[in-house]
Parts: structure tokens; C-alpha cells; sequence
């Protein structure tokens, strides 16, 4: 394996840190669809690395390996979905155990949180993204033992300042965990700021096709915490399947390419919309008028990240009425794939959510930009 600290982090992405398969000399790494290994007459693992298919896979170095570098971090797990990885840390903790995340986050685990928390004694509190003393006052109180953040957070792109929340973290006793499925370990790396943990849904830009549900940790160290998160996945089993492991890294072999191309043209595409006659609002954290941007400016680094939102003047009526007259953007949900899609996220999320009812969340794809633009122009007008 190819582990020249001088090479650029692309360079080493892109030839999968050169992790040539020795016994044919493939330049792409084999995938390894066997659960099980062979044991010899003495009954000794023929390869004591490998034993069983939950345990790990080959197939799955590669792509953690990968990961660990780009990310900064000491090493990587992949599990079967972004979820499941979220997961493996939330049941990591102990009963009273208490775990601060923000209120505008991804809302499906954000409303899993809510549940889990319930049901296994966990105390949570929910604090508001866009106000710097909430976080340090939730933070404060007693039993803290994890930080969960995303920035910016999905869907209103509040900027959380990282090396300002492992400081509370840490003060307080806690681990910090950054979910950094948006900015990637090409605009944001976690673990630089202070992170513990950093985590992805794999299933977005790290794949960037489309085709694969997956999740990863990253640890910033190999403490107690990431001892029980590698038990969780060993015994609870949310492993990814041999070829998702396989396509996650081919497809992890562009994302420097894609989240440029994406970022700049998101960049573009905010730039051309704020202040139009029918919006109220663009959201987006490379825009100098967004609150968070000096934070952004400071712990993004290359660009702000291919997603951003639209407040339309007007109700959910409205909003949906502009998601309806697009032709380019697809209509779906999710995010980081090469084909820019389009979203009104009450819509998803339903009764209760804390999103405005006129908000349209935009994924920008490797498309060219004036087709976007073009798109939403015909679509507001
Ligand atoms: N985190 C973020 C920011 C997400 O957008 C998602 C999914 O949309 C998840 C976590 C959950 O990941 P998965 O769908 O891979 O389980």
C-alpha cells in the first residue's frame, strides 16, 4: 500500500492509495463474496486475519483505509447504511448517559434519536443551531456524554463552529461527533477541529451514484468509545454487503471531482438567485449575507458544499408549484449523486417538522451549471 504522506489527499484517493491486488496484479481491488475461511488440519485459520463474513470483509479495507487518510483520523468502520453507523455510537453510550443534537438536523435521525432515547434510558436535548450560547447552555448540563452535530446543517445550512463545540464537548466530559456527510473530508475534516468521531452516510457524495446504501465512522483515536462501536458492529451484524463495499470504493475514487464540480456550481447557482423578485431567501453558507459564513470560511476549506435551499414568497403551495415546472432538476429525495435533484423537504418530513413549508432543497449534480440555472429561472418565473 502506497503511504507517501508527501502525495496530495486526491492523489491517494484516486489510486485507492495504490492498493495493488498482489496475486494478479489488478489495479482495482478484488471483491470478496466468502463468509467464511478455511481452517487447517490443525484447525488453525489458514489467514488468521480472516475468520468469519461479519467480522470484516477484505473488500472492505480499502475504502476504510481510504477514508481514515482523507479524513485525518487513526481508522475507519464501514456499516450498511449511514443510520446504522449513527447507530453503532448512540448504543455505544449507557443508560443516563445524556446526548445534545441539534434541533434542524438530518430529520430521520433526528426523529430516531428521539425514539431510541426514549426507549433506552438516554436523556436528549435538542438545541438550536443558529444560536452559538444554546449549544454551549444544553452542552452544560450534567451527564453530558455526547455532541452530535452536522455543518451546516441540513436543511437550512446553519453553520456550526466545530473547534468551538469540541471545546464545550470536551470541557464537559463529552465526545464530539460530526456528521460531515455534506461538506466531506474534501471541504470539512472533523478530526482537525477537535472531532472524536466523524460520520458519513456513505449512501451521498462519498459513493456520489446513487446505487449504494453504506455508512462509516472515523475516530479520531482508538479509545474505549471506538472499542465498544467496533463491538456493536462486530456482534450486532450491520455490516456492508461485498459488492457495495466495492462499488462505495469505485465510486469514492471521483469525489474530489465531484464535490469541486458541485460546490462550485452551487456556489454559482446561490450568487445568481439572491435577491431574486420570487424568493425570499437563498440559503447557503458560501454566500458572504449567511450568518454562519465566516465560520464556513474558516473550517470549509476549496468550497461550501453542493447543497443549499430556496425560500420561496409564498406557502407550501407555492413552493411545490416551482418543484412541479422543473425539467433538468430531478424530483427525489437524498442528496450527492451526479444528477442534481430537487426537494420540498415538509413535504418528506410532514406534520411537526421544524422546516419552513416554502423551502426547496437543492442537491447540485456535476451538470453543467446554465442548465441548472436555466431550470430554475423557467421554474420561478
Ligand atoms: N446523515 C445525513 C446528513 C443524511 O442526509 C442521511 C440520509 O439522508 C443520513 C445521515 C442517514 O444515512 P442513510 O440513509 O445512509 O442511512
Amino acid at each position: 500500500m502506497r503511504n507517501d504522506t508527501k502525495l496530495a489527499p486526491e492523489t491517494l484517493n484516486a489510486q485507492a492509495l495504490r492498493q495493488i491486488d498482489a496475486g494478479k496484479g489488478g489495479l482495482t481491488p478484488a471483491i470478496f463474496p466468502s463468509t467464511t475461511y478455511l481452517r487447517d488440519e490443525n484447525y488453525a485459520l489458514t489467514n488468521p486475519q480472516h475468520s468469519y463474513g461479519r467480522d470484516e470483509n477484505p473488500g472492505f479495507v480499502v475504502a476504510e483505509k481510504v477514508l481514515a487518510r482523507l479524513e485525518g483520523g487513526e481508522e475507519a468502520l464501514l456499516f450498511s447504511s449511514g443510520m446504522s453507523a449513527a447507530m453503532a455510537i448512540i448504543q455505544s453510550l449507557k443508560p443516563g448517559d445524556r446526548v445534545v443534537a441539534p434541533r434542524i438536523m438530518y430529520w430521520g435521525l433526528r426523529n430516531w434519536l428521539i425514539t431510541f432515547c426514549d426507549q433506552w434510558g438516554l436523556a436528549l436535548d435538542l438545541f438550536d443551531p443558529a444560536d452559538p450560547d444554546a449549544m454551549v447552555q444544553t452542552v452544560e448540563r450534567q451527564g453530558t456524554r455526547l455532541l452530535w452535530i452536522e455543518s451546516p446543517c441540513n436543511p437550512t445550512w446553519d453553520v456550526i463552529d466545530i473547534a468551538a463545540a469540541a471545546e464545550i464537548a470536551h470541557e464537559a466530559g463529552a465526545a464530539l461527533v460530526v456528521d460531515s456527510t455534506v461538506p466531506t473530508p474534501v471541504l470539512t475534516q472533523p478530526i482537525r477541529h477537535g472531532a472524536d468521531l466523524v460520520m458519513h452516510s456513505a449512501t451521498k457524495y462519498l459513493n456520489g451514484h446513487c446505487d449504494v446504501v453504506a455508512g462509516a465512522l472515523v475516530t479520531a483515536r482508538k479509545d474505549e468509545l471506538w472499542e465498544r462501536v467496533c463491538h456493536v458492529r462486530l456482534h450486532g451484524g450491520a455490516i456492508l454487503g461485498a459488492f457495495e463495499a466495492w462499488l462505495l470504493q469505485r465510486g469514492m475514487r471521483t469525489l474530489f471531482l465531484r464535490v469541486r464540480k458541485a460546490s462550485e456550481s452551487a456556489l454559482a447557482i446561490a450568487r445568481h438567485f439572491e435577491g431574486h423578485p420570487a424568493l425570499r431567501a437563498v440559503l447557503y453558507p458560501g454566500l458572504p449575507s449567511h450568518p454562519g459564513h465566516a465560520i464556513a470560511r474558516r473550517q470549509m476549506d476549496g468550497g461550501f458544499g453542493g447543497m443549499l435551499s430556496l425560500r420561496v414568497k409564498g406557502d407550501a403551495e407555492k413552493a411545490l408549484d416551482v418543484v412541479k415546472r422543473c425539467r433538468v432538476f430531478t424530483r427525489a429525495t437524498s442528496l450527492g449523486g451526479v444528477e442534481s435533484l430537487i426537494e420540498h423537504r415538509y413535504s418528506i418530513e410532514g406534520e411537526g417538522s421544524p422546516i419552513p413549508k416554502d423551502l426547496i432543497r437543492l442537491s447540485i449534480g456535476i451538470e453543467a451549471v446554465e442548465d441548472l440555472i436555466g431550470d430554475l429561472e423557467q421554474a420561478l418565473a
